[in-house]
């Protein structure tokens, strides 16, 4: 929806066309990817936003980025172990973000879950064509991020199936995508799905997140917001990119929380940028950062970040079990995953807990006018797949808000 954007102004007469528009500052609340892409779109647009998040020193990550991109101009390369211990000082999330958790994989795979009741013909092409924008719209974006030394690197995914299955909406917008066979641990030859998609350094991706949105000229304030405390913010316009938080702020009680568990390992020399999965397992090898292994998915006790216990146990059960299959023949796994085999929790140098949000349909992106006059934009509840769908939903959050503010907002009277 680039055709949407209202450039910024250049000249006299421009700006006083300017002047009459609705006023450009805007709230976004809520620093994961979802909220960092929110802010990153407005601001493009020409709006004055302000993000209000309860966590992350946002100073810190631009000064990080910035150091990264010098080491990486000279060529030298920063060990791991060094570049994690950056992230987690200055990162200092409130634990449990879902976007720190993420594997990093682009792919919109789940955003009906195998357990949630089927869609009907009729509303299933709606979503999908819905998703399809979305998912469109988003890669585009990874796609122009590929130069950018910031996390984003090209990966060829491989999805594993229980049974062959028609082609998933997203099969025309990845690259070079083919349905194929794999072997299971039991031997069972299995149907896949392989593409060329992108495999994103969370950490690295929210450095360079913070230090666009500087650029741009935007303001962090570290403030929980109450959903009392929304009203008295000084904007007009507020986008709630929350994630999980958003069932407290917006008494959402219908949405679903989840926590998932992403376990780090030393790569194997040579690891390839490679990713496979099945829906419930993640093995995500990116250059110059550890394996993930991901990931547990629970509703139990998601007031706890503590890492789940049986699904720690799960994931390091499923990857010894993938030790000798053809999952560990994907260039640079198979000494990982033998490792893991082998001393099992000691071969593992980080847990992350994350968690996130769903909802039956998908994401919530929707625009309404509160009691206080305020235009709330919510974006939030994206599930499995929130980094996938951050820039498209990011959009689409725009949309509609421009499609209401002109009859409701106050500012536009
Ligand atoms: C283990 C795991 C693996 C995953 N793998 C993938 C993957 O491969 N690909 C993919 O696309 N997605 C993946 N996901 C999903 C993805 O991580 C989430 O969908 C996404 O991170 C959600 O981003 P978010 O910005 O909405 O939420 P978050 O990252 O949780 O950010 C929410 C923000 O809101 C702030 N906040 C919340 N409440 C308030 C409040 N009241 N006041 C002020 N600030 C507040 C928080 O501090 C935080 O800054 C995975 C998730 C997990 C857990």
């Amino acid at each position: 929806m680039v055709g949407m954007h209202k450039p910024r102004s250049t000249g006299r007469s421009q700006e006083s066309a300017e002047s009459q528009k609705p006023n450009p500052h805007v709230a976004v609340i809520g620093a994961g990817v979802v909220g960092m892409a929110q802010a990153i779109t407005l601001a493009e647009m020409g709006y004055k936003v302000t993000i209000y998040s309860d966590a992350q020193k946002s100073s810190a990550l631009q000064l990080y980025d910035g150091f990264i991109r010098i080491m990486h101009s000279l060529s030298i390369p920063i060990p791991n172990r060094f570049n994690e211990a950056m992230l987690d000082l200055m990162l200092k999330p409130k634990p449990g973000m879902a976007s720190v958790a993420a594997s990093g994989i682009f792919q919109p795979y789940a955003l009906i879950r195998k357990e949630d009741e089927p869609l009907n013909g009729g509303e299933r092409e709606r979503l999908e064509k819905v998703w399809t924008e979305l998912t469109e719209t988003s890669y585009k974006r990874f796609k122009s991020l590929l130069s950018e030394n910031c996390g984003v690197e090209e990966i060829r995914h491989t999805e594993v199936l229980e049974a062959r299955e028609q082609m998933p909406f997203y099969a025309n917008v990845m690259k070079d995508f083919r349905e194929t066979t794999t072997r299971a641990p039991d031997g069972s030859v299995k149907p896949a799905w392989e593409f060329t998609t992108f495999g994103v350094e969370m950490g690295r991706y929210l450095a360079y997140l913070h230090r666009r949105f500087a650029e741009l000229g935007g303001r962090i304030v570290i403030k929980h917001l109450t959903p009392a405390a929304l009203s008295s913010l000084p904007e007009p316009v507020i986008f709630n990119c929350t994630g999980a938080g958003a069932r407290e702020l917006r008494h959402d009680n219908e949405m679903r929380v989840a926590k998932g568990l992403t376990l780090l390992l030393k790569p194997a020399k040579g690891a390839q940028p490679v990713s496979i999965g099945d829906g419930d397992f993640d093995i995500v090898s990116l250059p110059g950062a550890r394996v993930k292994l991901g990931c547990g998915y629970t509703e139990q006790k998601t007031d706890t970040t503590e890492p789940d216990k049986a699904d720690y146990a799960m994931i390091l059960g499923k990857a010894s079990s993938q030790a000798h299959t053809e999952w560990a023949r994907f260039n640079g796994l198979a000494g990982t995953l033998r490792e893991v085999k082998a001393r099992g929790s000691a071969a593992v140098s980080k847990a992350i807990t994350g968690v996130f949000a769903t909802k039956k349909r998908g994401p919530r992106i929707e625009a309404s006018v509160s009691d206080h006059g305020k235009v709330i934009v919510d974006n939030y509840a994206h599930g499995y797949c929130g980094m996938t769908l951050s820039w498209g939903a990011a959009e689409a959050a725009v949309r509609e808000w421009l499609r209401i503010d002109a009859s409701t907002c106050p500012a536009a009277s």
